[in-house]
């Protein structure tokens, strides 16, 4: 009896290793996205245009739409950028989107 009640907790964490590991994964390859990081910023021409482009990108966890909650105005070495706090409405994830301002204009 506590042997199979022990197996069963065993089979849940190896179930549990095998999901954070999916996420691990599912996170590194959000990275090499547009807008997840610094380095691949999306540009943008104006502030206004944070929310509606957060909105456009989806959950990279279970495809969810994206809400908004804040975003600021940082420099990073020597560009403005927006720094747009999201969470995924589906599942809740959350996650840091970045934006250029003045785009094109730079380059
Ligand atoms: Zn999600």
């Amino acid at each position: 009896m506590a042997k199979k009640k022990l197996s069963a907790r065993a089979a849940r964490r190896a179930s549990d290793r095998a999901s954070e590991k999916l996420t691990r994964d599912i996170e590194r390859l959000a990275l090499l996205e547009p807008g997840h990081t610094p380095g691949r910023a999306i540009a943008l021409d104006a502030a206004s245009q944070v929310e509606v482009a957060a909105r456009a990108i989806p959950c990279p966890r279970c495809r969810g739409a994206l809400r908004v909650e804040d975003h600021t105005a940082e420099t990073l070495d020597g560009v403005r950028l927006r720094v747009a706090k999201v969470a995924c409405s589906a599942c809740g994830a959350g996650r840091l989107l970045y934006f250029r301002l003045g785009g094109a204009a730079l380059n």
